[in-house]
């Protein structure tokens, strides 16, 4: 019976465009930056393919895009889709100085984002790094609601914790949960690792092999565990070509056509997963 599958997709998009070439890659290679520069084309074939289909989205855009590339950000923003915070130039936060520069680093990116759709970002997806734990508190002073960096649980929200102790010579040690929530992000559900052609990976794999790992995952969700959340992460410049894209299309009708599966943002996911399941906070008892 499918009646009681309550199923949520989430469909990401970092639109890195440039910003990870010129970035973090240090690159100034016409070749890699025409690539970055194909994220506009992608991005835009993909603002068509979500309208058609009538899905929402969650986009996670540097600042660096959408300086470069307003008209296709603001009719990603213009659409109804999220924008959550990706650096400004796809910048991992560890690779700041101090916590003043990863202040500025965030009130920059942030404020393109307002800039684009009039309210500041609540979701985050790190651009590299790891989430630290300066970092992670400077995300709950700047009011973000969720991360979506990693996954202790692949298809269901968890709460980020502050504190954890590494430890060889006995268990580890799990710290407090803080209200960050945190939205699964893994490498298998991430198109970069199938389509982005690299010196360590392939990256050139067929579409209709892909299909087939995200739609068994898929699967595995809908069938086995009946509820859960299900994100895919991609980028228009390597989703946005003609046979993948086309692969993601069938890819989202078939997932529509299994009863009780519904396409929503990643922030009314954190939304929904606060309200449902309230931080227990310890409070000393006496
Ligand atoms: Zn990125």
């Amino acid at each position: 019976m499918s009646g009681d599958r309550d199923v949520t997709v989430c469909l990401t998009f970092d639109f890195d465009a440039i910003s990870i070439w010129v970035g973090p890659r240090h690159s100034r290679s016409p070749n890699l930056i025409a690539r970055g520069e194909f994220g506009e084309v992608g991005a835009n074939r993909l603002v068509d393919l979500l309208d058609e289909h009538g899905v929402p989205s969650t986009w996670f855009i540097p600042g660096h895009t959408i300086d470069t590339f307003p008209e296709v950000c603001a009719r990603v923003a213009g659409a109804g889709h999220e924008v959550g915070y990706h650096g400004y130039c796809h910048e991992a936060p560890s690779s700041k100085a101090d916590e003043a520069d990863e202040r500025a680093l965030l009130t920059k990116a942030m404020g393109r984002i307002e800039g684009l759709t009039g309210r500041p970002p609540v979701g985050h997806r790190l651009p590299g790094g790891n989430l630290g734990e300066r970092w992670a508190r400077l995300l709950l002073e700047y009011g973000f609601s969720y991360d979506s960096s990693m996954a202790p649980n692949d298809f269901a929200p968890t709460y980020c914790r502050l504190g954890d102790v590494v430890r060889t010579d006995a268990a580890y040690e799990f710290g407090a949960e803080v209200d960050l929530v945190e939205l699964p992000f893994d490498w298998s559900l991430d198109d970069w690792p199938y389509f982005s052609p690299e010196p360590h990976h392939d990256g050139l794999r067929s579409p209709n092999e892909v299909f087939d790992i995200w739609a068994s995952d898929f699967e595995f969700v809908y069938r086995k565990l009946g509820t859960g959340v299900f994100v895919l992460t991609m980028h228009p410049q390597c989703i946005g070509r003609g046979s993948r894209l086309l692969m993601l299309e069938r890819l989202i009708a078939h997932m529509k056509a299994h009863e009780g599966v519904r396409f929503r943002t990643m922030a009314e996911v954190a939304a929904e997963f606060r309200a449902t399941r309230p931080l227990v906070t310890a409070t000393a008892t006496g």
